[in-house]
């Protein structure tokens, strides 16, 4: 047999959160690109499905998915319930996807769209995976690049293994995304798991375009999210560090306190009650044991939504789905192909 069989499907899976700047430019632009390499002969790809999951917008992202949906046969809409993020929607798609390979990226096609020709090279070139990976970041600001670096240090610090500069901007063949799908994490890091499969990886760099429309969907709160999330579902590494620290502090409290004894019974008369040495290792010990329970709390709020194995996302509905009889919206359609946390594979 060879490998791949040719010519084959792709699925293109891209996360659609307030997306109404950017969807009419970037989903002509994205079809357009793979209807072309359909068209070349020199590329194995036969058809191809542009997946865009709208990830609860408060904007018109959804009625123009629909609409593009209608004006191209290759589009189709999914629309979750509420937004789940970024790495939600993504798996969302990715649950949805049904093809010999699939790519995901952004909505406003930031990673160049160009790099898949060479993804889809490697592919056939006999590689499971080819990850996109930026060749340098001068689009960032100087504060986003600097966070970015002191990032990819503290997490190979901490043991996590990571492609530095790979976002999410990746193609999967159709065994290494079964693989992805099989992890069953809530707290989901994709980028981070991608390296646990295995499989024969092709890194594929390309430089990153500045946004053109609309604004970036990452606040700082959901980029500090995820941060986080890296860190905490690779690595227990910050609570042996805890635990490192408080046996450091009881020592240094031992000897602290062998020292005192002896100030105080052989140089009684000298000891001046000092207010320095009463508060600073008070507030030094308080700040460390309130660090502490939050990085302990962390973990074991990590454990808690684990346990609980609530979906990661839910989909409401799909552009391929039939219109209700009477005309009205659906009110709760999940088909069976969306309860995708049950999914058993
Ligand atoms: N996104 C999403 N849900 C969210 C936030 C973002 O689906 O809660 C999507 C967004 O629409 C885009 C992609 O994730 O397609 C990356 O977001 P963005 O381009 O704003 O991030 P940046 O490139 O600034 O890091
Ligand atoms: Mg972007």
């Amino acid at each position: 047999m060879t490998w791949p069989a040719t010519p084959y499907r792709a699925d293109i899976v891209v996360p659609c959160y307030n997306e109404e700047d950017a969807l009419p430019e970037t989903a002509p632009v994205i079809v357009d690109f793979f209807t072309g390499l359909v068209a070349d002969p020199g590329c194995g790809l036969g058809a191809f499905r542009l997946i865009l999951i709208n990830d609860g917008s408060q904007d018109a992202t959804w009625s123009i998915i629909s609409e593009l949906a209608q004006r191209y046969p290759e589009i189709e809409g999914v629309m979750l319930s509420r937004n789940f993020g970024h790495q939600n929607a993504m798996l969302a798609g990715l649950s949805v996807a049904d093809a010999d390979v699939v790519l995901t990226m952004d909505a406003d096609l930031q990673d160049d769209i160009a790099a898949v020709k060479a993804m889809l090279a490697a592919y056939e070139a006999g590689s499971d995976l080819a990850l996109g990976v930026r060749s340098d970041r001068t689009t960032d600001s100087a504060g986003k690049q600097g966070a970015a670096n002191a990032y990819y240090r503290l997490l190979s610090l901490l043991g996590v293994r990571i492609i530095r500069n790979h976002a999410d901007f990746r193609l999967m063949s159709r065994p290494a995304l079964d693989a992805l799908l099989s992890y069953r994490e809530v707290n989901l890091f994709l980028r981070g798991l991608i390296p646990t499969l295995g499989f024969s990886v092709a890194l594929v760099p390309y430089a990153r375009k500045p946004r053109l429309q609309g604004e970036t969907k990452y606040t700082l709160r959901k980029m500090i999210r995820l941060a986080v999330d890296g860190v905490t579902s690779f690595s227990i590494m910050p609570l042996r560090l805890i635990a490192l620290l408080g046996a450091a502090i009881f020592a240094g409290t031992m000897i602290a306190a062998l020292y005192f004894l002896w100030v105080t019974f052989a140089h009684s008369a000298d000891v001046v009650p000092g207010w320095a040495s009463t508060a600073l290792p008070m507030l030094f010990l308080g700040g460390m044991q309130l660090l502490s329970i939050g990085i302990l709390g962390e973990y074991v709020g990590k454990i808690y939504l684990e346990t609980k194995r609530r979906p990661r996302f839910i989909i409401h509905k799909t552009t391929s789905d039939a219109p209700p009889p009477d005309g009205r919206d659906m009110i709760s359609v999940n088909p069976p192909s969306a309860s995708v946390p049950a999914r058993s594979r």
